[in-house]
């Protein structure tokens, strides 16, 4: 049974509390949808996002790469 909803049966194991005790007195059985946002409350891959934001850097060209004829605004193609 969720220990959080009551819902039967419980289906994964929840930390009481979050962290690296995984002592049975630290554990209990919950239900994925209380486990899910319990975790998410816990908010560690939120804060851990906000911490190290997605950093996307546009593409530069090769080096060796020549431009198009396209990109070149003296040429016409
Ligand atoms: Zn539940």
């Amino acid at each position: 049974m969720c220990r959080l909803c009551g819902v039967w049966p419980s289906t994964e194991v929840d930390h009481v509390i979050a962290g690296d005790d995984h002592a049975l007195s630290n554990l209990q059985g919950v239900c994925g949808p209380c486990h899910r946002a319990k975790s998410s409350s816990e908010g560690g891959r939120a804060a851990a996002a906000a911490r190290h934001p997605a950093r996307v850097r546009p593409r530069e060209p090769h080096p060796g790469e020549l431009p198009r004829p396209t990109d070149r605004p003296d040429r016409q193609p």
